[in-house]
C-alpha cells in the first residue's frame, strides 16, 4: 500500500473569531468546524507535529488560523488520495478564497471548508463522496 501524503485536519472554531491570515488578508470565521486538507511528500509526522505545535514561526495561512485563541484541532484523518482530489471530494463551504491553496493547479479555489456548526456528518460526507474510505486511517490527537 502508497504510504499516507495527504492529511485533513478538522478544526473547531469555537466562537467567531477575525483572523489575519499573512497576506491573504483578514477574515471572520464562524463559529463551527472546518476541514483543512494538505500534504508532504515527505516526513508527514513531522508536518502533523508542527501543526499541533503552538511554538512556532507562522508561516502557512493555516499557522495563522491555528494560532487563534479559538481555534484548534480535534480529529486528523490521513489518506492516500491526491490532496486536491481529496479536498474536492469533501462536502463544504469555501470561506476564505485561495485559504492553503497558493501552489493548487486543480481549481480547489480553497483547501479550507466550513463543514458546519457540528462535527456530526464531516467524515461520513467525505467517505460518501469518495473512495478513500479504504485508504484512510484516522489518529486523534491527545489533548495538549
Ligand atoms: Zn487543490
Amino acid at each position: 500500500m502508497r504510504p499516507y501524503t495527504t492529511y485533513q485536519l478538522l478544526l473547531h472554531v469555537e466562537r467567531p473569531v477575525q483572523v489575519t491570515v499573512g497576506k491573504l488578508g483578514t477574515y471572520r470565521f464562524a463559529r463551527g468546524y472546518y476541514l483543512y486538507t494538505g500534504s508532504a511528500k515527505r516526513n508527514l509526522r513531522a508536518r502533523l507535529l508542527r501543526h499541533l505545535s503552538c511554538h512556532k514561526k507562522l508561516r502557512w495561512h493555516i499557522d495563522y488560523l491555528l494560532h487563534a485563541p479559538a481555534v484548534r484541532i480535534v480529529d486528523i484523518c490521513l489518506s492516500v488520495e491526491p490532496e486536491c482530489m481529496l479536498n474536492q471530494h469533501t462536502s463544504g463551504e469555501i470561506s476564505v478564497r485561495h485559504f492553503g491553496s497558493s501552489d493548487c493547479r486543480s481549481g480547489c479555489g480553497s483547501h479550507l471548508k466550513y463543514a458546519g456548526p457540528t462535527p456530526d456528518r464531516v467524515w461520513s460526507d467525505s467517505d460518501r463522496a469518495g473512495r478513500r474510505s479504504r485508504h484512510h486511517d484516522r489518529v486523534r490527537p491527545s489533548p495538549p
